[in-house]
């Protein structure tokens, strides 16, 4: 894929398309205008050109930053609830204690409290 190539266009208001076009001083390329298809307006430098934002881009956005994000921006291993006080395993499910609602050992959760004096290995808390 080449550089993208979408815009909305700050001069016309559409959505229109980049063009590039090469500036030649002599016979050696000088640069390049940027230009809107539609109204033929030209941007002055490649940080002025409305690009048009792609979804994929904007699950980074500081607005998008949700609570699991931040999670997971942590120590990932030590919030999963295999890894938490609370959680309890028996033959048929697997249990949050503290939120009296069942649970999978990969899930993470706000609550999470680190399991104490429980070495590696050991994990299994009989109730
Ligand atoms: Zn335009």
């Amino acid at each position: 894929m080449e550089k993208q190539l979408e815009i909305e266009c700050t001069h016309c208001g559409s959505d229109s398309l980049l063009l590039r076009e090469a500036v030649y001083e002599g016979f050696a390329k000088a640069g390049e205008k940027l230009k809107c298809s539609s109204c033929g307006h030209m941007f002055e430098s490649e940080e002025d050109v409305p690009f048009k934002v792609k979804a994929k881009v904007e699950i980074f956005d500081e607005t998008d930053k949700s609570p699991r994000m931040e999670v997971f921006s942590e120590d990932e291993k030590g919030v999963l609830c295999r890894h938490c006080r609370h959680y309890v395993i028996n033959p048929f499910t697997q249990w949050c204690h503290r939120h009296r609602k069942e649970v999978q050992a990969t899930d993470s959760c706000s609550d999470f409290a680190a399991q104490e004096g429980v070495e590696k290995g050991e994990d299994e808390t009989a109730i």
